[in-house]
């Protein structure tokens, strides 16, 4: 058991919702992998595509959020430039959990924290709004990473702004904004964050998968989904 599943042992491991507002019970798993067959031929990289997809899987199981993605190797990327430049093109496992959901519905804060820092990451294929808070856990500090915000997001944010365990961190940005993707949550725990300051990779190449997912250990340590 690694050390962070440790300091976790601390918590209860009721599900921590990530949205405001939304039961439990309408949260259905999606997968989004390149394994998924339903997805050959569909050029999932397009939000309106993306969606579409998104919507046959909820009205499927009638429900309202699709959730997962933790290390799934995607064809999501292709299409991005900010993936193309990056000196490794296959860039393509995801590093977070995605919670897919309408724009505009309210991101609560699975656990307390304050704010480590913010930003907008307007390139496309990027997060866009982004939030990270900081965490500690019996001493033991780590992060979490809030991407694909609505603008209304940031205001009023600041460095060092506290926030407890569900309070309302911000509301999910539209496909303009969070940079061409369908609505959602990227929802990642960071434990070395570096120098990195309102950003970090949520996507890493097979080859730095090693590192990258020991540093970003499976948000449902946390979430309990
Ligand atoms: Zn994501």
């Amino acid at each position: 058991m690694s050390l962070f599943v440790q300091i976790l042992t601390v918590l209860d491991t009721e599900t921590r919702p990530v949205f405001e507002d939304v039961p439990l019970e309408t949260y259905t798993p999606i997968d989004l992998s390149a394994d998924n067959s339903e997805l050959d031929g569909i050029q999932i990289s397009d939000p309106e595509i993306c969606q579409r997809y998104i919507d046959e899987v909820l009205e499927r199981s009638a429900s309202k959020v699709a959730y997962g993605g933790y290390l799934e190797t995607r064809n999501l990327y292709r299409q991005s430039p900010n993936f193309d430049l990056d000196s490794a093109p296959d860039r393509d496992v995801h590093l977070g959990m995605d919670f897919w959901a309408p724009e505009g519905t309210l991101v609560r804060t699975p656990l307390g924290g304050k704010v480590h820092s913010f930003g907008n990451n307007t390139t496309k294929g990027d997060y866009g709004p982004t939030i990270i808070l900081m965490h500690e856990l019996q001493g033991f500090v780590f992060y979490t990473l809030y991407g694909h915000l609505s603008v209304e997001s940031l205001d009023g944010i600041f460095e060092g702004k506290p926030y407890h365990e569900g309070s309302i961190l911000g509301s999910l940005g539209a496909t303009e904004i969070n940079v061409n993707y369908a609505p959602h949550l990227h929802f990642q725990i960071i434990l070395n964050i570096g120098e990195y300051v309102g950003d970090y990779p949520g996507v890493c190449s097979a080859a730095n998968l090693e590192w990258y997912k020991a540093n970003c250990p499976d948000p449902n340590l946390v979430l309990n989904f």
